[in-house]
């Protein structure tokens, strides 16, 4: 696993690294400047914002109407909604390379990170508030963002997920099914745990069985990587799953299809700007955010990468 984050990761970190070079001018005091600026051009393609108290759920997918849902353009025309990906939080090691210092996340900058998002006014929203939204232009919280954590690493449950409630925060966690309950270098979340998070309301989605690359994909692949993982997921936490994170954020159409196909509603690649015309809900853009971010180099990162 480390080693295939090794090699394939640099790519997505070039597309980071320019992301941080590129905000770097924006300081933090002119922040509320930038955004108001900004305002008259964004108001063309502003997220609805509810006026009342943040909603804590969506309508359940299923009781969208498929005439309420918009068609591809109007999707891809919305205005995108942040989305932070994150792995493992925990201290880094001496064996870990510098790539993987990008995405391995020391606990106190993690915290950092999660305070600025408080602080700073951010509703955390689930993927299924993100499809009503996208689908149907239901009105979101205000500042909305999402968090979400990759692979099942046990550090997000005993960390990560007490510290976002702590905020009044809710993750989505994307689980890799053959590591669940392992121990080792890495450890991960087992069954109760995944369940346990479930309960509270915190999303579970899927991200393969052992984080192969969709596109490599042929004979049974689609049936051992995607459909049984689903339902041992399904099994697990009592409740449908339908959103998908992709390993490495690396994803084709035919993905996209063969996704939809299995009844996802939603799947999230990486920072590549570029999203399937045909089914832009199957490649929702994430950034990774980096182990070497202040709060505000996550901040300038957020505004500039989600338009
Ligand atoms: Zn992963």
């Amino acid at each position: 696993m480390n080693q295939k984050y090794r090699t394939l990761f640099p790519i997505a970190f070039s597309i980071l690294t320019t992301a941080t070079v590129l905000s770097c001018s924006q300081s933090k005091g002119t922040e509320k400047t930038a955004e108001s600026e900004a305002k008259t051009e964004a108001t063309a393609k502003a997220v609805p914002v509810s006026s009342e108290s943040a909603p804590a759920t969506a309508p359940d997918p299923a009781d969208i109407p498929a005439s309420r849902i918009a068609d591809a353009a109007t999707i891809l025309s919305r205005k995108q909604v942040p989305i932070l990906c994150y792995h493992q939080v925990r201290e880094w090691r001496p064996k870990d390379s510098e790539n993987a210092r990008s995405y391995i996340m020391p606990v106190q900058v993690f915290k950092d990170q999660i305070k600025m998002l408080a602080d700073s006014g951010y509703h955390s929203i689930s993927p299924d508030q993100l499809y009503a939204y996208l689908t149907t232009g239901a009105a979101l919280p205000p500042k909305p963002v999402m968090l979400t954590f990759d692979d099942g690493d046990l550090e997000q449950y005993e960390l990560a997920a007490p510290l976002l409630e702590k905020h009044g925060f809710k993750g989505v966690f994307f689980i890799m099914t053959a590591s669940i309950g392992r121990r080792g270098y890495q450890h991960y979340m087992d069954k109760q745990q995944i369940k346990d998070l479930a309960d509270r309301g915190h999303t579970i989605g899927c991200h393969t069985w052992d984080h192969h690359n969709v596109k490599k994909y042929q004979g049974e692949d689609w049936k051992t990587q995607i459909e049984e993982p689903t339902k041992k997921l399904e099994t697990i936490t009592g409740k449908p799953i339908r959103h998908f994170a992709y390993p490495f954020g690396l994803w084709n159409h035919e993905a996209t299809v063969e996704l939809k196909k299995r009844g996802y509603l939603s799947a999230f690649q990486l920072a590549e700007k570029k999203r399937d015309e045909e089914n832009p809900l199957l490649s929702v853009r994430r950034i990774i955010a980096s182990g070497y971010w202040s709060p505000r180099t996550l901040h300038n990162n957020m505004q500039n990468s989600f338009k």
